[in-house]
C-alpha cells in the first residue's frame, strides 16, 4: 500500500543543508496499523510530510498503492500535531469537517451523512454547531480526527496527534484510534515518542535512529487484537515489547546503524 524506498531528504537554507533523513526503506500493508517511534529531532515530521506529498525528497522513492507521490494523494488524511492550529476558527465543527469533502466535490446528503457518523464515531454529535476555540483541546483533537475519518482516506497519517492532551483524554483517544481502525480498515503510520503508545496502538513498531535517519528496527507487536487500556498494558509480554523498544530508541540515539540490518 505504502511504500518507501531510499527515501532521503536534505533541507537546503541559505548556505547551508541539513540531512535530516539519510536513507529510509520501509512498507505498509493495506490496512496495516504501524507505529513509528524515535529519538525527538529524527525526522518523524520530515518523513511523514513526504509521505503526504506535502515536500519532495531529496531522493528515494515514495509511492501510494503502486503510485508515486508527487503531491498531496486524493486518498490520504494527515493529523497533525498542532491540531488547534488545523482548525479553521471561522468555520463550525461541522463547516470544518465539511471542507474536504466539498473539495473531494461530494454531493450535499452525501457530506451530511458522513459528518454525521464521523461526530458520532468521535461523540461529538451536539457539538456540531460549536465554533473550535469553545471545545477543549482533546475535544479539538476529536474534530481533528473526525475530519480525517469523514474524508474516507486510504490511508491515514497521525504525527504525535496526542501529545498535547491530558492522560486520559489520550488513553481514550488511543481507544478510538484502534476502534476506527477496524471499523474503516485504514492503513494507518502513527508516529509518537511515546514508547508505551506505540507498543499499545501499533501491530508494528518501526523505530527510527537518530538524524540523518534510518531505521533502526522493526518490531512485530504480537500482542492480541482485542485491547484495553488496563489489560494489554498490565500483560508481561507488553512490558517485554516497550523494553524492546526502549533499548532500540536509546541504541538509536548512539547514532545510525547500518540499514543493511533490516
Ligand atoms: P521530528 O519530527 O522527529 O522531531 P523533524 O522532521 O521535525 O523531526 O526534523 C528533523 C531534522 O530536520 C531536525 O534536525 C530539524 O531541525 C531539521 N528540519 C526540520 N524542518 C526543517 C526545515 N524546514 N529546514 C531546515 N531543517 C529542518
Ligand atoms: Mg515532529
Amino acid at each position: 500500500m505504502l511504500d518507501v524506498s531510499a527515501m532521503q531528504k536534505i533541507y537546503q537554507g541559505e548556505g547551508r543543508s541539513v540531512e535530516a533523513v539519510r536513507d529510509l526503506t520501509f512498507r505498509l500493508d493495506e490496512g496495516e496499523l504501524a507505529c513509528l517511534v524515535g529519538p525527538s529531532g529524527c525526522g518523524k515530521t520530515t518523513l511523514l510530510k513526504c509521505v503526504a506529498g506535502l515536500l519532495q525528497p531529496t531522493s528515494g522513492r515514495v509511492s501510494l498503492a503502486g503510485r508515486p507521490v508527487t503531491g498531496p494523494p486524493p486518498d490520504m488524511a494527515v493529523v497533525f500535531q498542532e491540531y488547534g492550529r488545523s482548525l479553521f476558527p471561522w468555520l463550525t465543527v461541522q463547516g470544518n469537517i465539511e471542507l474536504p469533502l466539498k473539495q473531494k466535490k461530494l454531493p450535499k446528503q452525501q457530506r451530511r451523512e458522513l459528518i454525521d457518523e464521523a461526530l458520532a464515531a468521535v461523540s461529538l454529535s451536539e457539538f456540531a454547531k460549536s465554533y473550535p476555540w469553545q471545545l477543549s483541546g482533546g475535544m479539538q483533537q476529536r474534530v481533528a480526527i473526525a475530519r480525517a475519518i469523514a474524508y474516507q482516506p486510504r490511508v491515514l497519517l497521525m504525527d504525535e496527534p496526542f501529545a498535547a492532551v491530558d492522560a486520559q483524554t489520550r488513553a481514550d483517544l488511543e481507544d478510538l484510534i484502534r476502534s476506527l481502525w477496524k471499523r474503516f480498515q485504514m492503513t494507518i503510520l502513527f508516529v509518537t515518542h511515546d514508547i508505551d503508545e506505540a507498543v499499545y496502538l501499533g501491530q508494528r513498531v518501526l523505530v527510527l535512529s537518530s538524524s540523518p535517519t534510518v531505521i533502526q528496527d522493526d518490531i512485530p507487536v504480537d500482542l492480541p487484537d482485542e485491547r484495553d487500556q488496563l489489560t494489554t498494558r498490565g500483560a508481561g509480554r507488553f512490558t517485554e515489547l516497550r523494553a524492546k523498544v526502549y533499548e532500540e530508541i536509546q541504541n538509536a540515539k548512539r547514532g545510525p546503524v547500518s540499514a543493511q540490518k533490516l
